[in-house]
């Protein structure tokens, strides 16, 4: 089988000195330059007692130094786990716990912090957002790994934690079949090449940015203008000199509010590519309006790398998320039953494939319950396959709302809630109700500048809805609670208003 680190070599092979990293203001660094680096740095890793299926924890700033430590670990035979930098003290007591690292890379400045939890079996090391610390002091003396690991299609390459949107993250153990398979899907739909120049301004410890943009930019031996946070007036500049764009829908949401967003600014563009959550009809078609791009849908989770994707050639719905990638099955089932169920009809999203991961890090019996017996993985997605085909996802599963014994489907609501004059978005959640069991409850957060009548707002969804969809409430937001990958938290919005109807 090939491996995400040969698609990488290759690359290397072919563009030598071509810039794999390119940083406003700062020396690029070449494919054959971070070829040598993540060697010397994998010899670094074997030294520090890293050997084939040791994990090693990682978290720290986004930097092509951290990249190259994930290939540095992958060319070592190890297995990568990037945290979230937000996480603290218990978070990261719970992790390492959870994961058994051989070794722990953390930021300089938390290394005060951390430097106690080094034993016989647990290095600590640190890497800082400018490349310094002791990683790459070590590096510097370090002689290339001579034989890197030669891991099989099934061999774990990672463990990535879930965005935790609805409850305590889950440790996915992701193959190295899972990521070359996965990539390879990709770089096919969506015609990415050697001559594309990716914006890469996404977080490096969760899928998107890791998996699906970085890896595909690696294998396709693409230029990667990396940028450390996301600002919409950098990403215009960059556009004049790039090709794709690989976002969560807060960038284009951003983006459109940026004037300098138009056809000119755009023109050297070739895809702009959404995922991680819903992107809103209404951004969809205001990007269109301004840039002449019609933004392509996508979709995918921590556990099955990327599923589902608008076409490239082809209609690009609003709304969709396409069909299946290359080698995925995608089936709607009935949600208690597992049953497949007829299109149209709304259920369970599952799928299989080469995409599925091995299995929740030792969590065996959360792993069993989440995959149907023919070995199809429950996402915990709703959703359905719509008269052309395309995937339509309607919501997760834990944020249906059943109201007086009905399901309730958010996003249907939601939908119509963000036309309404004066919305920017919403959020209709199902909380407590004494008669109803849950109550409809819409979380709304109008327009800059402009104000939105609760009672009003419900007087336009009367005639519009059946009456059981109805808001019982209209609760008006500044804006919506979210995490670093910009998905709304329905969980915490039920928290704050548990007690409403009681
Ligand atoms: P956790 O599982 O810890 O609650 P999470 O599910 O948000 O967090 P991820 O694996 O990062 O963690 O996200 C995958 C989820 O993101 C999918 O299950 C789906 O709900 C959502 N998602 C991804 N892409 C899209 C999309 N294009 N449209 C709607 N939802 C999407
Ligand atoms: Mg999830």
């Amino acid at each position: 089988t090939t491996t995400l680190i040969e698609m990488f070599e290759r690359s290397c092979r072919a563009q030598g000195d071509k810039a794999l990293f390119e940083r406003p203001g700062l020396a690029p660094i070449g494919f054959a330059e971070a070829l040598d680096r993540s060697r010397r740095l994998a010899r670094v890793l074997r030294d520090l007692g890293v050997r084939p299926g040791d994990r090693v924890a990682v978290q720290v700033d986004k930097s092509p130094e951290a990249i190259l430590l994930y290939l540095a670990t992958l060319t070592a035979g190890g297995v990568f786990l990037p945290l979230n930098t937000a996480y603290t003290g218990a978070e990261i007591d719970y992790f390492l716990g959870d994961a058994e690292p051989r070794l722990f890379v953390c930021r300089p400045e938390t290394l005060e912090a951390h430097a106690g939890r080094a034993t016989e079996s647990l290095a600590v090391e640190t890497l800082g957002a400018a490349g310094e610390g002791t990683l790459m002091d070590r590096l510097a003396a370090a002689e290339p790994l001579a034989e890197r690991a030669a891991p099989g299609a099934e061999d774990p390459a990672a463990i990535l934690y879930t965005s935790g949107t609805t409850g305590r993250s889950k440790g996915a153990v992701l193959t190295h079949g899972n990521l070359a398979s996965n990539c390879a899907a990709l770089l096919d739909c969506w015609r990415f090449t050697e001559r594309d120049r990716l914006i890469h301004a996404l977080p490096i410890f969760h899928t998107h940015g890791l998996f699906v943009a970085a890896n595909m930019a690696l294998a396709a031996g693409a230029t990667m203008i990396f940028l450390t946070r996301f600002d919409a007036d950098e990403i215009i500049t960059e556009m004049a000199d790039a090709t794709v764009l690989m976002g969560v829908p807060t960038f284009y949401t951003r983006l459109v509010q940026s004037p300098r967003l138009d056809a000119v600014s755009t023109a050297g563009m070739r895809l702009f590519v959404s995922g991680s959550a819903p992107l809103l009809a209404d951004t969809h078609a205001e990007f269109s309006a301004r840039t002449g791009h019609a933004i392509l849908e996508r979709y995918g989770m921590t556990e099955t790398c990327m599923i589902a994707s608008n076409p490239y050639d082809g209609a690009r719905r609003p709304g969709a998320v396409g069909f299946a990638l290359p080698g995925v099955e995608i089936r709607v089932a009935d949600r208690e039953t597992g049953a497949p169920l007829p299109q149209g009809e709304i259920g369970a999203i599952e799928v299989r494939g080469p995409n599925v991961f091995a299995g929740y890090w030792r969590m065996p019996e959360k792993t069993a319950a989440e995959f149907r017996p023919d070995g199809f993985f429950i996402t915990g997605d709703l959703g359905l396959i719509d008269a052309e085909g395309y995937l339509r996802i309607v919501g997760r599963d834990k944020d249906l709302v059943i109201s007086g014994g009905y399901n309730v489907y958010p996003k249907e609501i939601e939908a119509l809630i963000d036309e309404l004059p004066g919305v920017l978005e919403s959020a209709v959640i199902g909380l407590p109700h004494p008669d109803l069991g849950e109550g409809v409850t819409a979380v709304v957060v109008p327009r800059e500048g402009e104000s939105v009548d609760p009672a009003g707002l419900a007087a336009a969804l009367a005639d519009r809805l059946a009456r059981y969809k109805q808001p019982k409430r209209v609760i008006l937001a500044d804006e919506l609670p979210r995490n670093v990958m910009g998905k709304v938290q329905k969980a915490e919005l039920r928290k704050r208003h548990a007690a409403l109807y009681q």
